[in-house]
């Protein structure tokens, strides 16, 4: 398949880099000992570990005991905000986010709103940005968090996570970002981005899927988490569960890889993707969803208008093309079994027709020249295909 494959849906998942498997190998294999095992063959396997947990912190200016380990980002969340809600019930019930966030925290603080707490959505601007005047309005005494992710993973939207964290700090809150799109892409330093919990996820950052971690911060402001699984006491008590070791190593490795090549993937990355999106936008009846100057510099979400993206999407993956299978998406591939327009498009003023219109392509550091130079003809001939035979 990956030889006749152009794979443009990296924010969906990424592929496991060969390195990065190489690191984990040993422990799906002859080093398969348990991390908690007493003897030197467990001890190996803790060891590894803990470096890995070095290499996760180092990535984001964190110390290593800041980091609990899970399955990935939507667990790391659901520790978070459930974490702080049954904790901290006493200094207040109320809870901030926005209605462009991953499915993950919106679910999540729906189902808080189910136990009597009260969340407050922002808004957004028809680029994706919120208003930090409404957020000041809406931050009150008993606000105990406020979990705006870094980037979205729709758009490439960069929110201004610095000023969301003074002013959630201001009123005593504590901070959460989802920063599963914006890790091991840009630099993440929580201090002096005043980050108090965040997640990240493997399968986004050249690792495997089913390992992350969530950062939860213990100097300055330190945050005390209940336990969502319970068990054997792993993880300082937050997540029992023996450890995911391959895994874990494979992230460690991930962040270490990340942080080494950051720039010359951020530079060569940015190229394609700019050179992707002036020639698409060519064609006529095409826009950009999102601010365009905070972005990530990976991601491009176009509206073809007249061109149904699921039939944009099936064009561009015809088994009995010629050209090969070109991967992208519309919308976040974890509702993808949904037939619901993007929530984060029409939170941003799309109407349905136009959100169903716009096509989401997220490269990764594994995209060449001669890959991009298909895309484009290709999309160019798909969309004006569909649309010759609407009108
Ligand atoms: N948050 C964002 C912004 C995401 O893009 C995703 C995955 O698509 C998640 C959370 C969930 O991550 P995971 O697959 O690690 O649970």
């Amino acid at each position: 398949m990956e030889g006749n494959l152009i794979y443009l849906d990296n924010n969906a998942t990424t592929k496991v880099d060969k390195r990065v498997l190489d690191a984990m190998m040993p422990f799906l294999t002859n080093e398969f000992a348990n991390a908690n095992s007493t003897h030197l063959f467990g001890v190996t396997a803790y060891e590894a570990v803990k470096t890995a947990r070095m290499q996760v912190a180092d990535l984001i200016g964190s110390e290593a005991h800041e980091i609990i380990f899970t399955s990935g980002s939507t667990e790391a969340i659901n520790l978070g905000i459930k974490g702080v809600a049954e904790n901290y019930f006493i200094k207040g019930k109320h809870i901030v986010t926005v209605v462009t966030e991953h499915s993950a925290v919106l679910d999540t603080c729906r189902h808080l709103e189910t136990k009597g707490y009260e969340v407050t959505y922002l808004s957004v601007t028809t680029d994706g940005l919120i208003n930090l005047d409404e957020l000041k309005n809406v931050l009150r005494e008993d606000t105990i968090l406020v979990s705006v992710m870094l980037a979205n993973n729709e758009t490439g939207v960069i929110q201004p996570i610095k000023e969301i964290s003074d002013l959630s700090h201001a009123v005593g809150a504590f901070f959460m970002t989802d920063t599963t799109q914006a890790i091991g892409k840009i630099p993440v330093n929580v201090d002096s981005l005043g980050i108090d919990l965040l997640c990240i996820s493997g399968h986004k950052l050249y690792a495997p899927k089913g390992v992350g971690a969530l950062y939860v911060r213990q100097r300055m402001n330190r945050i005390k988490l209940p336990a969502l699984l319970h068990g054997g006491g792993h993880e300082k008590g937050m997540r029992s569960g023996t450890l995911n070791v391959p895994g874990i190593v494979a992230l460690g490795s991930a962040c270490i890889l990340a942080q080494k090549e950051m720039s010359k993937n951020a530079e060569s990355i940015l190229s394609l993707r700019n050179y992707l999106e002036s020639e698409l936008l060519k064609v006529q009846g095409t826009s950009i969803n999102g601010n365009t100057s905070s972005r990530l510099y990976n991601t491009s979400n176009i509206l073809f208008t007249g061109a149904d993206s699921d039939a944009v999407i099936l064009g561009l993956s015809n088994p009995e093309s010629d050209l090969p299978l070109i991967a992208v998406s519309n919308g976040s591939a974890c509702t993808s079994a949904s037939v619901e327009p993007s929530h984060v498009l029409l939170a941003m003023g799309l109407d349905e027709t136009a959100a169903f219109s716009s096509i989401r392509f997220s490269l990764g550091k594994f995209n060449t020249t001669n890959e991009i130079d298909i895309v484009i003809n290709a999309v160019k001939n798909v969309v004006s295909g569909l649309r010759a035979m609407v009108n």
